[in-house]
């Protein structure tokens, strides 16, 4: 037919049936500067292509048409109103868990956050943006949070939008990879992304497309270049990424410390309640691992009885 030879690309963006692919030169060169976007169609047999795919496609005449894509190292993945698991955005390689000292920072929060990372097989940054902020009536809850991942061997960095103190270490931090930055409303995600990628402005009109029942609206995400090098993949939905229901399993498992305690419990099917010979409570009186980490763990498995939002 009528279609040039076979490229490969990336997936930047994905709107209903038109996806926008980056050429790319090479199947494992991501695109450190813009190259080519080309509006794609997609042959239904290659399944769900999502915005960080790797693909192989070929001009056509108004448009191109990828024929092939290429495997995933990483899926994020969140449930659809039905339950079913839709994926989102593919290759990522980096989470930044951002938190700062206004709005006051949760360490279930924050333990959240690193569950649905640690499920993904990632590894994440914990990072405290405003740390302008930071005085004496916070300096003590963030030396605590600190010290809480740090001693679990989690990054965490402090930085500043404001001061731009730390904002190099950050910039040397994402490197190459492709990042995705997370955290409740207010803590800086936009500031920050800003003063890495200036001009950047996420067009959340654009971005977003009502569903059909006009309930909920998905968003896509969007990929993009950091002149440094890296890759940002944004959405308003990929930020509350780590809120979506999980299972209980990868509840426990999300906490690292607790991974080398499970299976030892007396009782196969052992909740960590007050059954006797709980490897966790073990541990626990042991002074192996902390309260607070059990109880926000607890607390997470506790919300999965009561989902909403
Ligand atoms: P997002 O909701 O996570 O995207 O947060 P925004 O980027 O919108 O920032 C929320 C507020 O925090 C804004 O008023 C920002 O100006 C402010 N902010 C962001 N970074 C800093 C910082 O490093 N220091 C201080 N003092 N304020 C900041
Ligand atoms: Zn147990």
């Amino acid at each position: 037919d009528s279609l040039g030879p076979e490229e490969f690309g990336l997936v930047v963006a994905h709107y209903g049936k038109r996806i926008e692919v980056e050429s790319l030169n090479q199947a494992d060169d991501a695109g450190s500067t813009e190259g080519e976007v080309i509006s794609c169609h997609f042959r239904a047999n290659l399944g769900s292509l999502v915005t960080g795919d790797k693909v192989v496609w070929r001009r056509g005449k108004d448009a191109g048409v990828i024929v092939a894509v290429q495997p995933r190292h990483s899926q994020l993945q969140r449930p659809d109103p039905y339950g079913d698991l839709k994926t989102i955005a593919a290759n990522i390689d980096r989470i930044i868990i951002v938190a700062a000292p206004y709005p006051e920072p949760h360490a279930n929060l924050i333990d959240r956050y690193l569950v649905a990372t640690e499920a993904l097989g990632l590894t994440p940054l914990i990072l405290f943006n405003k740390s302008d902020r930071i005085d004496a009536s916070n300096q003590a809850k963030l030396d605590w949070l600190t010290e809480r991942y740090a001693s679990l061997g989690y990054d965490v960095l402090k930085v500043s939008t404001k001061t731009r103190e730390n904002i190099e270490q950050l910039t040397a931090y994402l490197g190459n990879y492709t990042s995705v930055f997370v955290g409740q409303s207010g803590v800086g995600k936009s500031s920050l992304i800003n003063s890495l990628l200036p001009g950047y402005e996420i067009k959340v009109g654009e971005l977003s497309e009502a569903t059909q029942k006009g309930t909920h609206t998905t968003t896509t995400a969007h990929l993009y270049h950091f002149p440094s090098g890296g890759h940002l993949i944004d959405s308003p939905g990929i930020r509350e990424f780590g809120l979506w229901h999980m299972e209980p399993a990868d509840v426990l498992d999300g906490f690292i410390e607790f991974r080398p305690l499970l299976g030892y419990c007396k009782f196969r099917d052992c909740k960590h309640d007050r059954e006797p010979g709980c490897a966790l409570h073990k541990a626990l009186e042991a002074g192996e691992i902390s309260q607070s980490r059990f109880d926000s763990c607890n607390m997470i498995l506790n919300s999965l009885d009561h989902p909403h939002g």
